[in-house]
């Protein structure tokens, strides 16, 4: 265990001090609440900061109406912001009814200067405000929001720390989400991600395969490995691995059953990465590649370093070595500068990469960014137009694509009891595609097969043949 991790551990137990006088004072055990905003990797952080308000005494609740409040924040868009100030309006009147209670912020949101001038002016209710450079500093933080008065905010610049072995609590039992690398250094110019998550700085291997391995251990059959491009993990240890040598091991721990991963960013996907998903039998036959525009011209202006002839010959090799791969991807529409032409071309390219599903968005102006100050922001009603016409091409194309196992077995994990009908369970084909059968409950987490009668759009209806065996299915 290394330092830093030692010291935390300190102010966990120092913090354990501070909630077991205030489960004096109520008469019964604190609770708390972690509501996360945005991806996959503050997810995955907000697991840790649930797992450090366990550990020191809070017991951890899906409400809002909870003694401690914290929300893991997005600001990828400007309506990420607008939404957590609504729900901090929330928290006040919640508050005035609970003296007692406490309400933090941290993520991304929070890096951003002018946020935390208006906190600070307007919001003075909120008692700890943090970042995403020194989330591990969490339990420190606490225990100053309990030990000083008034708003306590600690904002890092970056940091060249990754600090491991934190506690942890979970959402899923059987599958996990594992943050193999923070930051990033492509500086897509509509993009406010490098500027709020730092450089890139990537996790041990031994670390992540340590990690691996306890989840395994704990029941785990799934694995996402998340970065904001993972085509870059390791590219600053002092031993460099590719992100291709990384799964190549990851591939070896016994009892996983699957791998995922995201985000691979199409300028620097290798053929070495190609191979091992093509003769993997754990990588998973899905593939997030996020496009974002078909137009070269448009490309250049967003910094995205490849062409669309290029993203083309990429998706065409991956199509040719992976057959049964299904490729996701996002796309901006409205970018400054962008005509009808340039839609045209993304448009193209749709038809002819086929996604099985496309998370297509109106270009959202993040100030700090390059394209924030780019002249030709494209009037709303072209980029409604634009956005409409994508869209439908998107769901014409992707529910052709997600058809095509119609009839077929597949191997699905089972993720839920379906939330609309109880007697349904819920689960994800390897290539990320949903199906509904019916089924028990005891049958969430394990993998069985499925037979995919009906394609209903984006997901199947089918019905169980058997648990895992059979080999003809995909
Ligand atoms: S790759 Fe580009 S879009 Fe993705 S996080 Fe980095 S800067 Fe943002």
């Amino acid at each position: 265990m290394c330092q830093e991790t030692e010291r935390q551990y300190y102010y966990m137990d120092r913090a354990r001090q501070h909630v077991q006088a205030l489960t004096q004072q109520l008469g019964r055990i604190p609770t708390c609440c972690v509501t996360t905003f945005g991806c996959q990797m503050n997810a995955r952080d907000s697991e840790k900061l649930a797992g450090i308000l366990r550990r020191v005494g809070y017991e951890v609740t899906e409400t809002e109406d909870a003694d401690f409040v914290i929300f893991n924040t997005c600001t990828v868009r400007d309506n990420a912001n607008q939404r957590v100030y609504g729900r901090l309006g929330e928290l006040k009147s919640r508050k005035k009814h609970n003296p007692a209670m406490k309400i933090a912020l941290c993520g991304c949101m929070m890096q951003e200067p002018a946020v935390i001038e208006k906190l600070r002016s307007s919001y003075r209710f909120v008692d700890l405000v943090f970042g995403t450079h020194n989330i591990f500093k969490f339990a420190e933080l606490l225990c100053r929001s309990f030990e000083e008065q008034g708003m306590i905010v600690d904002i890092w610049e970056d940091t060249d720390q990754i600090v491991e072995d934190l506690p942890v609590e979970r959402k899923y039992p059987f599958k996990s989400g594992i943050n193999i690398m923070f930051g990033c250094n492509n500086f897509c110019s509509y993009c406010i991600v490098p500027y709020v998550r730092g450089r890139e700085r990537s996790r041990e291997p031994m670390e992540i395969l340590r990690e691996i391995r306890q989840l395994v251990a704990e029941g785990v059959v799934e694995v996402m490995l998340l970065g904001q491009n993972v085509n870059s993990y390791g590219k600053n240890l002092e031993n460099p691995i590719s992100f291709a040598q990384l799964l190549r091991e990851v591939e070896q721990i016994e009892g996983l059953e699957r791998i995922r991963f995201m985000t691979s960013h199409p300028k620097d996907l290798s053929e070495e990465l190609i191979q091992v998903m093509k003769e993997s039998k754990k990588i998973c036959r899905h593939l997030h590649l996020p496009l974002q525009s078909g137009s070269t011209r448009i490309l250049e202006r967003m910094n995205r370093r490849y062409t669309k002839e290029q993203y083309l010959a990429l998706a065409e090799k991956i199509r040719r070595e992976i057959p049964d791969i299904a490729i996701t991807t996002d796309i901006i529409v409205g970018f400054p500068g962008e005509t009808m032409e340039d839609v045209e071309e993304t448009i193209d390219v749709i038809r002819r990469v086929k996604y099985d599903n496309a998370f297509t968005f109106i270009y959202s102006k993040r100030t700090g960014t390059p394209a924030a100050a780019m002249e030709n922001q494209v009037p709303q009603d072209q980029v409604k137009e634009g956005f409409d016409r994508v869209l439908k091409v998107v769901q014409d194309t992707a529910r052709e694509q997600v058809a095509r196992y119609q009839g077929q077995r597949a191997q699905v994990l089972v993720e839920e009891v379906n939330t609309q009908d109880e007697r349904l369970l819920t689960g994800r084909m390897s290539n990320n595609t949903l199906v509904h059968f019916p089924g028990p409950p005891e049958l969430v987490g394990r993998i069985v097969t499925v037979l995919l009668e009906e394609c209903q759009g984006f997901y199947y209806m089918g019905h169980m043949v058997s648990e895992k065996s059979l080999a003809k299915s995909l």
